[in-house]
């Protein structure tokens, strides 16, 4: 069963409707951002509220959560905040995003149709960096910290191994 987010909605009858639709989309499920960051995850969550504004539909979106990149100076994962609250233009052809206006960022809804997950893919593409970096080459040399924190959280059972192995 695909999750709700992936699917798509119509934009015309959102937008007449006021809806408001609450989402949480695992990072690395979104394919629109895996060319150019394989290994992306992480979360992002938030909330769309669509309205009608000078004849587009727009949806206002606020989305907040953390991405995990990886640094491509040290290699080593790289947690990125995400908080965004942008307008964006669901226009339905190319003819129509030419007309949106300037406050507002066009984002093609092809057929009157977008998912959420397209949507929050779109401006996620704005936001996360192509190349991203820790802070500092400093940082960098602080990574295998993050790193041990990182496999305490997520690989409780290897811990445990370690554990076991100490005894
Ligand atoms: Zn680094």
């Amino acid at each position: 069963m695909s999750p709700p987010w992936s699917q798509p909605l119509e934009v015309d009858r959102l937008a007449d409707g006021g809806a408001d639709l609450d989402f949480a989309i695992p990072l690395a499920e979104l394919t629109g951002l895996r060319p150019d960051r394989p290994g992306v995850a992480g979360e992002v969550r938030g909330r769309a509220h669509f309205l009608r504004e000078r004849g587009f539909a727009v949806a206002e979106l606020r989305l907040e959560g953390d991405a995990q990149l990886q640094c491509q100076r040290c290699m080593q994962p790289l947690r990125l905040p995400l908080q965004a609250v942008t307008r964006v233009a669901l226009a339905d052809s190319e003819a129509q995003v030419a007309q949106v206006p300037e406050d507002l960022e066009p984002v093609l809804a092809s057929g009157g149709r977008i998912s959420l997950g397209q949507l929050v893919t779109e401006e996620l593409l704005l936001s996360l960096p192509i190349v991203p970096l820790h802070a500092g080459e400093g940082d960098c040399a602080a990574a295998p910290e993050a790193v041990a924190s990182e496999a305490e959280t997520h690989r409780p059972f290897a811990q445990l191994a370690d554990l076991l192995k100490r005894k």
